[in-house]
């Protein structure tokens, strides 16, 4: 039988069957052996295949090559890396102007890491209810900035809105990786889509976290009728990914725009001559937040490849 991992808990993998069918499996001795530079090798979003070896038992037997996966960070001290989920058809930030205010370099961060995993993105922004003028101001000029460059971008409030159909649409027969902040209302969208999946919205899971420790784990949920969305919980982002200096500048899409057009092929932008990307900053065509999104993500790229 073929399925898709939906949870990992331990030795324990659930996997959902073509029918929406849950099976609890455990891994075969030799697939554990297998891809040894990484921690855990099964994970939410793999396909594999599954066969009845016990009584009620199932074990996994194989593992369906991934598309993509997204990995969370390399253990200290040895190779090996994390993967936090695989096969991601798209990944939706959700943003907030308040309560939480997710900041503009962090989605920037975001859209560059999911343009180097070749995962398109899109920008949720929630909470519009909530906003007061200089809120509101920001949240238009965001959507603006973002609409223009290319990034498909919607607005609602997951709270007091009635109908989410552009969100369905979106979500429709696609593994969706749902990411931001912690309270930008995440749960409260997702429970809205599809009431009977009785997620914890904050306040009650912040309690059930008990302490400074945070779980970092992925789960995919069924959206019943509209698709999968997988929830890394103490997770804000997309993980990391290594970027050499020089390419950073080829996942902000109006930049590499124009960066063909700049004198030196190997230009960083930042203080050559006859720079395309410095000329459009200057005309306003570029964001001055963008940029310095762009500058905070190089010299952190540099400290890191010296
Ligand atoms: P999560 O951590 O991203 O899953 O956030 P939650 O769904 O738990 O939401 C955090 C808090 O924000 C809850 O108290 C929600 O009721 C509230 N909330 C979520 N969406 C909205 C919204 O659109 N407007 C307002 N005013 N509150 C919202
Ligand atoms: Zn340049």
């Amino acid at each position: 039988m073929k399925g898709l991992v939906i949870k990992t808990t331990g030795p324990i993998y659930s996997v959902r069957d073509e029918q929406g069918k849950i099976y609890q499996c455990r891994l075969k001795g030799n697939l554990r052996l297998r891809d040894y530079e990484f921690t855990n090798p099964i994970v939410v979003g793999d396909i594999v295949t599954f066969e009845l070896t016990g009584n009620q038992d199932y074990s996994i037997s194989d593992l369906d090559d991934r598309k993509n996966y997204i990995v969370r960070k390399s253990i200290k001290l040895s190779k090996q890396i994390h993967i936090m989920a695989a096969n991601i058809d798209q990944a939706v930030l959700m943003i907030t102007l308040s309560h939480p205010k997710t900041y503009a370099e962090f989605i920037d961060r975001y859209l560059v890491t999911s343009g180097a995993y070749h995962i398109p993105a899109i920008l949720l922004f929630n909470k519009i209810d909530l906003y007061k003028e200089k809120e509101l101001e920001e949240f238009n000029s965001l959507f603006k900035l973002y609409s223009e460059i290319g990034y498909t971008c919607l607005s609602f409030s997951a709270l007091t809105d009635s109908s989410f159909e552009e969100v369905r649409k979106i979500l429709k027969d696609k593994i969706t990786l749902f990411s931001g902040y912690s309270g930008v209302g995440k749960s409260t969208l997702l429970n809205r889509l599809d009431p009977l999946l009785n997620l914890k919205t904050a306040i009650i899971s912040e309690a059930f976290k008990g302490g400074k420790h945070t779980t970092t784990y992925a789960e995919m949920h069924e959206l019943k009728d509209i698709g999968m969305v997988i929830d890394t919980p103490g997770i804000k982002g997309l993980g990391i990914i290594d970027i050499p200096r020089d390419e950073i500048s080829h996942y902000f899409p109006e930049m590499l725009k124009v960066l063909k057009k700049c004198k030196f092929h190997n230009c960083t932008h930042i203080d050559e001559p006859s720079c395309a990307v410095k000329k459009a900053l200057e005309e306003g065509e570029i964001s001055k937040s963008r940029y310095k999104s762009y500058l905070s993500i190089f010299y952190e790229e540099k400290e890191k490849y010296r």
